[in-house]
């Protein structure tokens, strides 16, 4: 099967990749074989690609990357009741021991256990077709297509971060970063409740990306926008309510109390591969409640629902695609971070 095969750290192959090195082929009773139809690239497939790894998770051998997909459904196990051959789906790439502890008390993502796609050793979806779980495939209603539902992967990010931040209707919400995850995070506050996003970044090209997808969301330049002043003006002194941490950088980090209101609540989403410093000080006179998130649990219905609606637009998201056959210069692309594009994707041939 040609896949897209990160060999080692900055060396990627589109190569046949036989399906005997892959553990997951065989169909079990309760899985679906999908036919890939639309693969996101993500910030962790380019990070694998150019640095061979992600804190503790080390590339040590060939491994297909993306996990960001949508998809047919072309072979269904015997005992499958809730899907059908032909039917349009999106998957969750996270598959937990259903019998651990941590599935069980119901935090399934961070259960030790968990197998994810294209995290070694586990290999990802840039490749034809894949098999998994029915309870983790999820059937796409006509009006959502391929494209926006192999966003719903970054989207449950967003939509995960809303819900631990407990966001309120009126609620003003901050954004550090408006990179994909910062973009969804921004959409999924406002689908929530908030009245108001104010976006931070140090490109105008995301921010316009940012303001150009509601007229809720104000983007902040940084340096020189000066979030904290801003936001203070614009709230009568009193902050923002939740502050969303979705940069990864140290620096915003350290200060990501200062637009918070007092009793607010900031959410880290950013992958901070270092230990970082933040101003403990600073969150205790706000009694702030700090949240720390990791990928999501089970809001992908939440997520395909919302597209469905239209109470969440991830279309203007989605910058450019790409063949299949053009996925290693998509993915050179791609770590070269053009700053007019938020997410990239690879289509499959049908
Ligand atoms: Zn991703």
């Amino acid at each position: 099967m040609k896949s897209l095969v990160l060999e080692r750290k900055d060396e990627l192959s589109l190569r046949d990749f036989p399906a005997i090195d892959r553990v997951e082929e065989t169909l079990g009773p309760r899985d679906v074989r999908i036919r890939l139809h639309t693969v996101g690239i993500c910030g962790s497939d380019v990070h694998y690609y150019t640095h061979g790894r992600i804190g503790p998770f080390v590339v040590n051998e060939p491994m297909i990357l993306g996990h960001e997909a949508s998809g047919t459904v072309i072979e269904t196990g015997a005992e499958v009741t809730t899907l059908t051959v032909g039917d349009r789906v999106c998957m969750e790439p996270g598959i937990p021991d259903p019998n651990s502890r941590a599935t069980r008390l119901g935090m399934y993502n961070i259960d030790p256990a968990v197998r994810f796609w294209a995290t070694p050793p586990v290999h990802g979806i840039l490749r034809p077709t894949c098999v998994h779980p029915e309870g983790f495939t999820f059937k796409l209603p006509d009006t959502v297509s391929f494209a926006e539902a192999a966003m719903v992967e970054p989207l449950a990010v967003g939509v995960h971060a809303a819900t631990k931040a407990r966001v309120k209707p009126g609620d003003i919400g901050v954004v550090l970063g408006a990179g994909p995850i910062g973009l969804v995070t921004a959409l999924s506050a406002l689908a929530a409740g908030c009245a108001r996003v104010y976006v931070s970044d140090l490109s105008e090209k995301k921010l316009e990306i940012a303001e150009s997808l509601s007229p809720a969301i104000t983007g902040v330049a940084v340096p020189g926008g000066d979030l904290v002043a801003r936001v203070k003006a614009e709230t009568g002194g009193w902050g923002a309510d939740v502050v969303f941490e979705a940069t990864g950088s140290p620096a915003a980090a350290a200060q990501v109390f200062e637009p918070l209101a007092p009793g607010g609540c900031v959410v880290m989403i950013g992958g901070q591969p270092d230990p970082i410093r933040y101003d403990a000080g600073a969150a205790m006179v706000r009694e702030a409640r700090v949240e720390n998130i990791f990928r999501y649990a089970h809001v992908f219905p939440r997520c395909v629902a919302m597209l469905a609606s239209g109470a969440i637009d991830v279309k203007p998201l989605i910058t450019r695609t790409f063949a299949f056959d053009d996925s290693v210069r998509a993915f050179e692309i791609a770590a070269s971070a053009p700053p007019a594009d938020v997410k990239m994707q690879i289509e499959l041939p049908q």
